[in-house]
């Protein structure tokens, strides 16, 4: 399929006269001993990888990327890259209409803390000198970020279902410093999401700019099998002043692949710059002048095009429903370890991340069996990822917990695959194996100690 597609490209420039390539000899050899040096990975597209937020790209994605490597387009601006940069602008169009834009300010980058830069350094623009605010479950990247733009960042406390507190935030911006805030759209660690209708009706009072950090949610918004409340959020998603989404991350592309976008198309002043480096080939505005990473590549578009034309961001279509079925397996894995006297379940999943726990008396033993089951797990061919949760989440929770410590270290699961809804109960059958192990190897030197 790569070879006829590359072929047919190739066809497009057989006019032009013969030119001798450089010697590719040796390249086998080396090929096969990098080959050799990735088999050192976990199995990230396997479902029996349920850890960390890994999602394999598309098949299309990854064909159509190396495809576009053959020209290896440059967005920075047109004269790098005329078709990726109309592919760039089509599939970044789709991705706002997902969330009801038709005017807009939006491309492509390099991930969502590019994405979040570019939102938070126009933020600062539009309110200098203004403290941006975000919760503390928000991505650590907010704190760099405005250390970076040297604007002053606070964080704001939680609720018990990992979401900003409304309440902490309300008086934080009674202090009238505040000029933005941001919205988690589903947070790295739990997959919570910031009620948007409360933020927004703050809004009203208090008048600041809202970002949404939609990086890793920003796709749920097609589903159809999230919470009442988690609903209502995405349903006015469209009302905040920008987004960061990740394609990289729950959108099926290879890495390198961040969106950011703009409600008011206004915000282009911002980006103005008077580069003595003349790329005008156009009249029309050009990727270049709109963002802030100068060259990037144009394959990155073409793969997101590609694969938003085979998958169109539509509810009800394949796309959302693969999302679904990722949701569909962290409602299942919750209710499984609900259900199991071994487990304490962190929060019930509004997403597809799950964060639980063995049980134990206190939240060091607790701590101390996640890491020996997170281990004894890997061994047992199941990868998972461990998560410390600050104490003041859990605390109204789990009840019966002493406290000894100020957090206590969980399992975590970023269901992202759609295979994983038909892995879920091989999944909760080796964790419970391998938690009945780890406990009776406690004291005796064996599975409880493999960490
Ligand atoms: C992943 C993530 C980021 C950072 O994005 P990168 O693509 O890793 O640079 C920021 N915010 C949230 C909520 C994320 O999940």
């Amino acid at each position: 399929m790569l070879r006829q597609s590359v072929e047919y490209l190739d066809k497009g420039f057989s006019e032009l006269p013969q030119f001798q390539e450089e010697d590719v000899a040796g390249m086998d050899a080396v090929l096969l001993e990098v080959a050799a040096r990735m088999r050192d990975n976990y199995p990230y597209p396997h479902p029996i990888y349920a850890g960390q937020m890994l999602k394999p790209p598309h098949p299309l994605a990854r064909l159509a990327y190396t495809l576009a490597l053959w020209i290896n387009p440059n967005n920075h601006a047109l004269d790098g890259g005329r078709a990726s940069s109309a592919m760039e602008k089509e599939a970044v169009a789709e991705i706002a209409q997902m969330f009801g834009w038709t005017t807009y300010l939006g491309h492509l980058c390099g991930g969502g803390t590019m994405a979040n830069l570019e939102a938070l350094w126009v933020a600062n623009q539009t309110h200098p000198g203004k403290t941006i605010v975000a919760s503390q479950q928000a991505h650590y990247t907010h704190r760099r970020l405005t250390g970076v733009l040297q604007v002053p960042f606070q964080e704001v406390p939680c609720d018990q279902a990992a979401r900003m507190d409304m309440r902490q935030l309300e008086s934080v911006l009674e202090s009238g410093v505040v000029g933005t805030v941001i919205a988690t759209m589903g947070t790295t660690a739990t997959g919570s999401v910031d009620p948007l209708p409360a933020l927004l009706d703050l809004q009203k009072t208090y008048g600041f700019r809202l970002h949404a950090d939609a990086a890793y949610g920003g796709y749920f918004t097609l589903v159809e099998n999230l919470r009442p409340d988690t609903q209502e959020a995405y349903e006015n998603l469209h009302r905040v002043d920008s987004i960061a989404i990740d394609p990289h991350k729950h959108g099926l592309q290879p890495y390198g692949c961040g969106c950011i976008i703009f409600r008011d198309p206004g915000v282009g002043v911002w980006y103005e710059h008077a580069s003595p480096y003349t790329y005008f080939t156009s009249e029309s505005l050009h990727l270049g002048e709109i963002s802030m990473e100068c060259s990037r590549p144009g394959a990155s578009a073409v793969a997101l095009w590609a694969t938003q034309r085979l998958l169109p961001l539509v509810r009800g279509g394949a796309f959302s429903s693969r999302l679904e079925k990722s949701r569909s397996a962290a409602l299942r894995l919750a209710g499984n370890i609900r259900a199991d006297a071994r487990w304490l379940l962190a929060f019930e999943p509004e997403l597809d991340v799950v964060i639980w726990a063995p049980r134990g008396i206190n939240a060091s033993e607790i701590s101390r069996r996640s890491h020996a089951i997170f281990s004894a797990a890997a061994l047992a061919g199941l990868h998972l990822a461990v998560a410390s949760v600050p104490a003041a989440l859990l605390e109204s929770t789990w009840r019966d917990i002493v406290w000894d410590r100020g957090d206590v270290v969980c399992l975590r699961s970023c269901l992202m695959k759609p295979e994983h809804l038909d892995w879920v109960e091989r999944i909760g059958h080796t964790l419970n194996k391998v938690a009945d192990q780890v406990v009776a190897g406690e004291g005796t030197g064996h599975a409880g100690h493999l960490a």
